[in-house]
């Protein structure tokens, strides 16, 4: 035998196992080899996800989902999206967090669940301020919530309203409750009849103090109160979905009215179910219309039956959700604004809110609370012995959280991906079909991969020694495969398990795994792929996969939008507050913002001395020192929004407040427009412009034609006004050659004549 044969040990050409490997030069080239084949590989597979997942997967990243994590998972499972537990390098297309949006402000693309500064706009404080103001301007429409005060400020204000009550002697007396401002499930409540009982904070937190609305609807002797789950799609447009069903949460002690005796029995008066799970009474029925747990539509199914309207009462509740939201919208773009700088085009936010809402003895809907981030757990705590705690699935839950959170993706899912996926499951359908004739006939399946087949390398080891000629050549591409797969099965990285999948594509068949992968996405929608694409995609969530009615409604603007187009006068204010910034990213104006607004706006002309600007400034800033725990120097919006109805109702008197503010809001805007053109670089410009689609815009069709021809009517003549000692300018501007305008005569003009008249 040749020293060549006595080398090899032919038995390990016949199993080649990696690890018994000798590094003689054969073997050394072989492993070299096997290694660049490898990388090859990777790099084939990384390029083939990455395609993949960019042009087809609905990628979701939960590293930060915490408790939402369990349902969001389901969900994606369900709908065949891609999970990034661990996070990203690239942006996926959702960011599911159960934080604020501040905590994660590096993103750059994709869709957040979370909108910037919603924690504080949903606060106590924050909310009911923004909810006052618009009640200050429109009284009718914002009287679906108890009056509040604001503590520590207000307590005077609050202790007169008190004694005024107690001097009328008026019966039954009222009761007041006590809220923390950033406070949450129930904690820090209590029930107060007089004001000496207020405990302030000892660390200056501020409270909300509030009429104790104690005439509520109970069932079965139980106080309830709702929680209707609303999903904020957009708010440039502002788009608002509702969920059509919710959460009943009941208390566990039968309810009285309060009386100094009952004021404390939280288990009575409060409805958290945080609270309420320890109690004793708690019902953990698994029925959605028993226990102390229930789904909405079981509770109006009950009022109907006791012969009450319940449909009007959900009509009431999706109208007060829409005037909530439009009472926090100007806030909620000017922090938008701040922390989405226009270049990041690419990422956009969305976000579930949970409304609190309670029903009056005569059914009418009042509003507790906005939370920025309900809960969305399914499961719930259940006591398997003195005091060891279970947690257990809860059906209630999942029947109302679980589509929620279904159709809130389906609802922001880029809708190029879902065609995709649509257009992919209907050619899987038909290779399904194909494959099992082929099967039944005996024929090759049509869809083996031949291209992908083709692409794939063999390795062999030659052997000349070998005098048998078929076995001189030994294919090991299988078991490198096999290898290869190993590999990656002990890989914990995410990324690289997305490798393994396409890896597994790869070496085996590609094209039917990721059909597969569509498959899944659509496993839910199995009798619908008849449809055809230009039907599937007139609705954005109406199951854009399936046929299944969505859980949710949209209601602006598509129901409310022309009811309530005329409440949204404050995103005007906003305007021209984003408009006085000047400094991107910052939430307060200074004092300098300030006077360039009235400078800017030519409040000296209606007799606003610089003066007069900077003493209201700091009055305006004192006032509202409260809803600035951090202590930031500046005035926040609420502040400005006090000083434009302040300088309203001071130079701008009309009948009612909402006519003050709208006369101050024309005047600002004429002035600012005229001079938008010597406004120095750094000053963001006013965007006045009357917009496309109304639904996108505070005004009503009329007031921004209103608008923009007293805009033009204001700015001829003031122009007019400007140049009448030069007769040379009034002559161009007759000619109408740079405004095509031919003036009025003075005395047809309209009330904003006036303003030039001083
Ligand atoms: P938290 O954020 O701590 O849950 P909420 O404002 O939701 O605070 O109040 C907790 C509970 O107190 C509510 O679920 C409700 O049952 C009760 N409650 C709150 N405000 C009032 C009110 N003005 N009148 C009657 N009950 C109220």
């Amino acid at each position: 035998m040749s020293m060549h044969t006595k080398n090899f040990n032919m038995d390990s050409f016949k199993k080649p196992e990696p690890n018994n490997f000798k590094l003689t030069d054969f073997r050394r080239d072989l492993h070299n080899r096997h290694k660049r084949e490898v990388h090859m590989r990777k790099e084939r597979l990384r390029a083939v996800e990455t395609r993949f997942l960019a042009k087809q997967m609905i990628t979701v990243d939960t590293s930060r989902a915490r408790s939402n994590c369990d349902v969001v998972r389901m969900c994606i499972k369900e709908l065949g999206m891609k999970e990034f537990p661990f996070g990203r390098k690239e942006h996926c297309d959702i960011h599911w967090h159960a934080v604020s949006y501040e905590e994660n402000p590096d993103l750059y693309g994709g869709k957040v669940n979370k909108f910037p500064g919603m924690t504080d706009i949903c606060s106590k404080m924050m909310l009911f301020r923004s909810l006052d103001q618009m009640r200050e301007l429109f009284p009718s429409d914002y009287d679906f919530y108890p009056r509040t005060w604001y503590m520590p400020t207000q307590f005077h204000e609050f202790s007169c309203e008190v004694r005024k009550l107690t001097e009328k002697k008026v019966k039954p007396r009222p009761t007041y409750i006590v809220k923390p401002d950033s406070g949450a499930q129930g904690d820090g409540i209590y029930l107060i009849r007089d004001p000496v009982d207020y405990t302030p904070s000892p660390n200056g937190k501020c409270h909300v103090v509030q009429e104790y609305l104690s005439h509520v609807y109970l069932i079965d002797r139980y106080k309830f109160d709702l929680r209707v789950y609303v999903v904020l799609k957009s708010i440039e447009p502002l788009d608002i979905h509702i969920c059509k069903d919710g959460l009943a949460r009941f208390s566990t002690l039968p309810y009285e009215t309060p009386t100094y005796k009952n004021l404390h029995e939280s288990f009575m008066h409060l409805t958290n179910y945080s609270l309420n799970k320890r109690s004793t009474t708690f019902n953990r029925s698994e029925r959605s219309d028993e226990g102390s747990k229930r789904t909405i539509s079981s509770v109006l199914r009950k009022i109907n039956l006791n012969g009450k309207d319940g449909d009007q009462v959900w009509k009431t509740i999706e109208r007060i959700v829409c005037k909530t939201v439009i009472a926090m919208l100007p806030t909620m773009r000017i922090e938008y604004q701040a922390n989405i700088p226009p270049g990041k085009t690419k990422l956009s936010c969305f976000q579930i809110l949970g409304f609190d809402i309670i029903l009056m003895d005569d059914l009418k809907p009042m509003l507790l609370e906005v939370n920025s981030g309900p809960s969305l757990s399914i499961e719930c705590e259940q006591e398997v012995a003195p005091g060891i705690v279970e947690y257990v699935a809860s059906p209630t839950d999942e029947e109302i959280k679980r589509p929620l959170v279904r159709d809130t993706m389906m609802l922001v899912v880029p809708k190029e991906k879902l065609k995709y996926c649509r257009r992919r499951k209907r050619r899987l359908k038909r290779l399904q079909q194909e494959q099992r004739e082929s099967c039944r006939s005996g024929k090759r399946p049509r869809f083996k991969s031949e291209p992908l087949q083709r692409q794939r390398t063999h390795i062999l080891i030659i052997n000349a020694d070998e005098p048998d000629a078929s076995k001189r050549e030994i294919d090991v591409t299988k078991q490198m495969s096999e290898m290869h797969l190993d590999h990656y099965n002990d890989s914990r990285d995410q990324e690289s398990a997305t490798s393994r999948d396409a890896a597994k594509d790869l070496s085996e068949v590609d094209m039917p795994k990721m059909e597969l992968d569509s498959e899944m996405s659509e496993s839910h929608d199995d009798d619908t792929n008849h449809e055809e694409d230009s039907h599937e995609d007139d609705h954005d969530h109406d199951s854009p996969t399936s046929r299944r009615e969505s859980c949710l409604k949209h209601i602006y603007p598509a129901i409310y939008d022309d009811e309530f187009e005329r409440l949204r006068l404050l995103e005007r204010v906003a305007e021209l507050f984003r408009f006085c910034l000047g400094v991107r990213g910052s939430l307060r104006i200074g004092p300098t913002g300030f006077r360039t607004f009235a400078r800017k706006c030519r409040l000296n002309r209606r007799g606003m001395t610089n003066a007069s600007i900077d003493i209201m400034y700091i009055d305006m800033q004192r006032k509202f020192d409260h809803m600035n725990p951090e202590r930031t120097s500046g005035l926040c919006f609420q502040g400005f929004l006090s000083s434009c109805l302040e300088i309203a109702r001071r130079k701008f008197y009309a009948p009612t407040k909402l006519e003050m503010l709208e006369n101050l809001l024309d005047y600002c805007e004429v002035n600012i427009c005229q001079r938008d053109d010597d406004m120095p670089p750094t000053l963001p410009r006013l965007q006045y412009r009357p917009k496309q689609s109304s639904s996108s815009y505070g005004q009503s069709s009329t007031f921004r034609r209103k608008m923009s021809r007293d805009i033009r009517e204001e700015t001829i003549e003031d122009l007019l006004d400007k140049t009448q000692k030069n007769s040379e300018i009034e002559a161009f501007l007759r000619q109408g050659r740079r405004m095509n305008y031919v003036p009025k005569p003075v005395l047809d003009q309209p009330t904003f004549m006036s303003y030039n008249s001083e």
